[in-house]
């Protein structure tokens, strides 16, 4: 191949670590504009172009039916259900179901290869993307980095390694990028296995986060937002650490999130094959969503690993969503025993399943329009999803 043949991409000229991005400060850090596929920034960027119609119809060959509730919430889908690994991986975020279909499908020899982020040598929580070819490196991938991680950073090896089949691990803003360069990899088949994201920070921004919050900060191995209102932090020695949502320290904490996640509305990841969440499904259960026949197919390779349930819902999140609402935009923090108190109050009369995942949707996607409104208001009408316009159109908003 002569220099002429070569793609037109492939002499764009990649940015250097640590040099301002095209999206500036809303930038997530997704590797896109570190590889010489910055040649489709403009197009790709979910920071600088909102495509979910275009890439929905591409991706699962038709838009989502905002007419329809659940799909208004979280996108087109075949089925959604609540599943746990019968034999749990031990050290996954969950019970390891990600780590399973990604393993299934390299023994399998249905992919070649899988995009996935390991952590660096120095820091358990240091994001280090790579391409597992081995069961081994999908499991040293295994555990939430909560960090903006550069997932996109390894695309131009896929294309040099001449790799034909691969599935793509990644949340919501990395997925929007991957997908409009699809067609660029040089793939006959991509598969994209999407987790749900949100309020995800730098590393700096992790530091805060754990030290503002929690009472061990540097023994922190895993943390999540739960369903039962309490982010739950799992220490070295086993032991788990219970914080309200309701006494996070909102004020010092308002700045942490990433901007790039405060003007996010892609929440469940709308243009994966599959998504693998928890926040749809009752306590200690995984939430799975099939978005389409390749999502099915990767479904059905680990289904006799897995317990699964339907889906169910209770309660009613509106209420909680509005009087949060102010509470946040004040930073209002409560004393510990008052927030423990109205943690356990809704915990029981609270949203349960889909309702909770509604409740969570509701709660972030009012916030951020509020931050993209105040902040970037030249942006507000082409950002912000329709899908997204209607949710945010139920509730009474500060201005
Ligand atoms: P594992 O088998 O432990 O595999 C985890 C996979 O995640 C690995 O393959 C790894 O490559 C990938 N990964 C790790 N860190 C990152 C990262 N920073 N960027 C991209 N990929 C990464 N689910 C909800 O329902 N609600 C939420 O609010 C929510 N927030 C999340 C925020 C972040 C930053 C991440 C990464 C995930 C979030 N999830 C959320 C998904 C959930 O926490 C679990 O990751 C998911 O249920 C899979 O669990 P598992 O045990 O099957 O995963
Ligand atoms: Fe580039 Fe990704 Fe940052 Fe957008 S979010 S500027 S595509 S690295």
């Amino acid at each position: 191949m002569t220099s002429v043949d070569f793609p037109k991409h492939q002499k764009a000229k990649a940015l250097k670590p640590g040099s301002r991005r095209p999206a500036k400060e809303l930038c997530s850090e997704c590797g896109l504009c570190d590889t010489y596929y910055i040649h489709y920034v403009k197009e790709a960027c979910a920071f600088l172009n909102q495509q979910f119609d275009k890439l929905e119809e591409q991706s699962h060959s038709r838009k989502r039916n905002l007419d329809n509730p659940n799909e208004l919430y979280f996108g087109v889908h075949q089925e959604m259900m609540a599943a746990q690994k019968k034999q749990p991986i031990p050290g996954a975020q969950w019970t390891g179901i990600v780590s399973t279909i990604a393993i299934e499908m390299l023994n399998r020899g249905i992919v070649e290869g899988v995009v996935c982020v390991q952590n660096t040598k120095e820091d358990r929580f240091g994001p280090m993307p790579v391409i597992a070819r081995t069961p081994e490196e999908v499991m040293a991938a295994r555990v939430n980095k909560p960090t903006l991680s550069p997932n996109l950073s390894i695309l131009e090896q896929v294309e040099q390694s001449g790799m034909k089949r691969l599935l793509a691990i990644g949340v919501g803003c990395q997925i929007q990028a991957l997908r409009t360069v699809e067609k660029q990899l040089g793939l006959e088949k991509l598969y994209v296995l999407g987790t749900p994201c949100v309020d995800n920070v730098t590393r700096a921004g992790l530091q805060k986060f754990l030290e503002t919050t929690s009472k061990s900060p540097e023994t922190v191995v895993h943390y999540e937002f739960m369903q039962d209102f309490r982010v739950h932090f799992k220490h070295e020695d086993g032991s788990i650490e219970k914080v309200p949502f309701f006494g996070l320290k909102t004020n010092q904490l308002k700045d942490v999130f990433a901007p790039s996640c405060m003007s996010c509305f892609d929440y469940v990841n709308s243009l994966a094959d599959l998504v693998v969440g928890y926040m749809g499904a009752p306590f200690g259960w995984q939430w799975i969503v099939v978005r389409n026949d390749t999502g099915k197919e990767m479904l059905e390779l680990v289904k006799d690993q897995l317990n699964t349930q339907p889906v169910m819902s209770k309660g009613d999140r509106k209420a909680a969503v509005q009087q949060s609402i102010p509470a946040y935009d004040q930073g209002v923090t409560l004393p510990m025993w008052a927030a423990k108190m109205m943690g356990v109050v809704i915990e029981k009369i609270g949203p349960k399943g889909l309702e909770y995942a509604r409740f969570s949707i509701d709660s972030h996607f009012t916030r951020n329009f509020l931050y993209v409104k105040r902040n970037y208001p030249q942006k507000l009408a082409a950002h912000v999803p329709e899908f997204a316009k209607r949710i945010v159109g139920q509730y009474k908003l500060p201005d």
